[in-house]
């Protein structure tokens, strides 16, 4: 090849890729700005990098099977194995091979290939009234199905995300059958149809409405911040309830590369970001989840409630039960 080609080929390749390209990343969040916002200016500041994201409650996994391979989308933040590994079955990721992800991370919250990554871990646990159940009197979830708590239990719909994990990963310990006697068993221990969301249990444990609950790590102190709300969480203990004799049911929020990501490598880089040190702090402080990554220290009030042995079972194993889990609920008719 002549010079004057190479040089051609050269200036078409640049002509191709606009000046900007190489300096964005776009995200699609469900998570609420107030959460990731200040870690996305981190990024931006260490790297130059800016983040584009669009917010929504809803919506986002369509958005991005209806743009396609056109869908300036690069990665997809959200919550709960459900959401997540319904964006991977859809085929909207692409597996990501990161050594940082991959030394930080444990195995049991990601998917095996890469398609997503877990950045916190959020406990699913027992709320018991302080005044109406001894502590100790509780420790498993297979307890909830006992019927000594007949009448006592308050949850949400059965059909909620996190209740479907939670019933997924007793599926994984136990098979379908043990599954379903058991949200038989809890079913009929409930004090009033499912309701509201975790923390309108808490508030019914508070009114003596019921006496025990199921309900996520982070609204104990999401409640005690609220001036309204500390009232309820403080009529509860938590308790870290074991599965199978294992530890505890835990969940994420995590966040995937989409299949067309335009910004690949800046996208990855954002991922390892949010894993590393100073992201993780700041998540963890914000929503007092669980930071992913070992080195980082839990929020106080997360340390006040004490520690917990996770239970160990791969998140990405537990979802592939999450179909078997609603048609259990339907079953059961456990929203009847
Ligand atoms: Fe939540």
């Amino acid at each position: 090849m002549k010079i004057t080609a190479i040089a051609a080929t050269v200036l078409a390749l640049f002509a191709a890729v606009p000046a900007n390209a190489a300096e964005e990343v776009n995200v699609y969040s469900y998570r609420q700005p107030f959460l990731i916002k200040p870690m996305f200016d981190a990024f931006e500041r260490e790297t130059g990098i800016k983040v584009n994201v669009v917010f929504a409650n809803k919506g986002l996994v369509e958005r991005l099977k209806n743009e396609g391979p056109n869908s300036p989308a690069d990665l997809i933040f959200t919550v709960d194995i459900g959401r997540l590994s319904e964006v991977y079955e859809a085929g909207l990721t692409q597996p990501v091979t990161s050594d940082v992800l991959s030394a930080i991370i444990p195995p049991q919250y990601r998917e095996p290939a890469g398609h997503w990554f877990g950045l916190t871990t959020r406990a699913r646990l027992i709320y018991a009234s302080k005044d109406r159940v001894a502590p100790g009197e509780i420790t498993s979830y297979e307890d909830l199905a006992d019927p000594k708590w007949a009448g006592r239990i308050c949850t949400r719909s059965g059909n909620h995300v996190y209740q479907i994990a939670l019933l997924a990963s007793f599926i994984a310990h136990y098979g379908e059958e043990e599954a379903e006697k058991w949200l038989r068993g809890v079913k009929n221990n409930l004090a009033r149809k499912p309701q509201g969301n975790d923390r309108n249990q808490v508030k019914a444990i508070s009114e003596g409405v019921c006496d025990l609950s199921l309900g996520n790590n982070y609204y104990y102190a999401l409640m005690l911040a609220d001036e309204e709300q500390a009232a309820w969480a403080d009529a509860a203990n938590v308790i870290f309830p074991t599965l199978g004799n294992k530890g505890t049911h835990v969940n994420l929020s995590g966040i995937a590369l989409t299949k067309s990501a335009p910004n690949s490598d800046n996208a990855i880089k954002l991922m390892e970001f949010l894993a590393g040190d100073l992201a993780q702090q700041m998540y963890a402080e914000q929503n007092h989840e669980y930071p992913i990554n070992a080195n980082v220290p839990w929020s106080g009030i997360l340390k006040s409630l004490g520690t917990f042995e996770p239970d160990d079972m791969p998140l990405a194993t537990v979802s592939t039960h999450r179909a078997t889990a609603a048609k259990i609920v339907n079953r059961v008719g456990y929203d009847q």
